[in-house]
């Protein structure tokens, strides 16, 4: 038999060895979505980190658990647990490594099914984080479990991780390993996010946040003209926002894949704002009292571009209070950064761009088509703390049920995800002809 026959024949066995999984997969999925890890609080990470222990060391990873100590939101009560687990394969090559965060966000209302109790109906699993993301985790899974079936005498390595807090930053998750130095030993990251089947995500916009406060002086309410508002002043800057920053975003457009359409533009959201007393009548105070707000704070999330720099845009927030606070009478502000990520994109001639775009042709007959996130998500470490760059977000689900009602995975869209990363194993890791 010719190598190129020999090839074809592994990618037809490992395909089969899928579609013999499918009720594994089904079960998986089930078994990860009754554990509930809800987040905040950050629930029952050490359950699911000992469950996967169970499942990968069966199928002969080696398997670490790590507690991110000292990552915010780490307790005893709530302690960050993740799991690191690894196969050395017969000879050296490279490692890849599937990230699945094993966190989900809160229920909310709205449910038919209970969240959390897996159920398969019509070819769907429901529950909370069936499609965000236990689903993709499952998949990667058993995709690599086929593969080791298929495949014992592989070159290399390959890591499956479960991680907690992505949902609210990931910082006791993906940062932490990364800082850990988890990924130095790691050449290839597909991280099953729920991006659709047939779609390769290659990285998302920057983010950045800042909380503004202007300044007032405190007087009676009666009096106003005594005291300086602060809210007034906020009010200006609002409105200076609405004349020329909310336009001049718009007008920004990126040359990267971003989806939705909407998100092909730099974006502001105004996430909150507050002045003066609490709107909120406590019992035991009665009715507020009558005073000019000296303070007025708001939280701006500013969504940028890989076009834009984050100096320019900071600046162009600092250019609209300088330039108030030059022709505004009283005016001052201050300005506090509060988090920050720089956008990023890998390469669409990366090597596992290119292995799992050939890994969908393969499986679904078509090209993929290449998104970027208008988000952030775990990627953002492996960049910029990892210093890797070879990674995307692959994996099944539909994105858009993500965090709704009734959220849920199809069967189909995991066993075909499930081949197209067990195909990019064969392609990464097995016998080279
Ligand atoms: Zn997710």
């Amino acid at each position: 038999m010719t190598s190129t026959a020999a090839s074809l024949r592994l990618q037809d066995r490992l395909t089969a060895e899928i579609e013999a999984r499918r009720d594994d997969l089904i079960a998986l999925t089930q078994d990860l979505i009754r554990i509930p890890t809800l987040n905040p609080p950050g629930e029952n990470y050490r359950e699911i980190c000992d469950f996967l222990d169970r499942r990968l060391s069966a199928s002969g990873f080696a398997t670490e658990l790590v507690r991110a100590v000292g990552s915010p939101g780490d307790s005893d009560r709530y302690p960050r647990w993740n799991i690191v687990a690894r196969r050395e394969g017969a000879r050296a090559g490279d490692c890849v490594h599937f990230n699945s965060h094993t966190d989900v966000v809160d229920v909310g209302r709205g449910w038919t099914r209970d969240p959390f109790g897996g159920e398969l109906a019509d070819g769907r699993i429901y529950g909370r984080g069936a499609c965000d993301m236990k689903g993709g985790l499952a998949a990667s899974i058993v995709a690599a479990e086929a593969f080791l079936a298929i495949c014992p005498d592989y070159c290399g390595a390959i890591e499956i991780s479960g991680t907690a807090d992505e949902e609210s930053g990931g910082f006791g998750g993906v940062a932490y390993l990364a800082q850990q130095g988890f990924f130095d030993r790691v050449q290839h990251v597909i991280i099953p996010e729920p991006l659709n089947k047939d779609r390769i995500c290659l990285g998302h916009r920057g983010v950045w946040w800042a909380e503004i406060e202007t300044y007032g002086e405190i007087a009676h309410g009666s009096m106003p003209f005594l005291g300086d508002c602060a809210v007034r002043h906020m009010g200006a800057v609002l409105h200076e926002m609405e004349e020329t920053l909310f336009p001049a975003l718009a007008a920004k457009r990126t040359d990267m894949p971003v989806v939705p359409e909407g998100a092909k533009q730099s974006t502001l959201n105004i996430n909150s704002i507050h002045g003066g007393q609490s709107e909120i009548l406590r019992p035991d105070t009665g009715l507020p009292s009558p005073v000019v707000p000296d303070s007025c704070r708001m939280i701006v999330d500013r969504r940028f571009l890989i076009e834009e720099n984050i100096d320019d845009v900071q600046a162009e927030i600092t250019g609209i209070l300088d330039g108030l606070k030059s022709t505004r009478d009283r005016f001052d502000y201050g300005i506090r950064e509060m988090h920050r990520v720089l956008p990023t994109m890998t390469e669409k001639d990366a090597p596992v761009v290119t292995t799992v775009t050939d890994a969908i042709r393969l499986t679904l007959g078509k090209d993929p088509e290449y998104v970027v996130s208008p988000g952030t998500y775990d990627q953002k470490h492996i960049d910029r703390i990892g210093k890797l760059k070879n990674c995307i977000a692959y994996g099944p689900g539909i994105l858009d049920l993500a965090h709704k009602p009734d959220e849920y995975v199809g069967v189909d869209d995991m066993v075909d995800s499930a081949k197209v990363m067990a195909l990019s194993l064969l392609t990464l890791l097995g016998p080279k002809d």
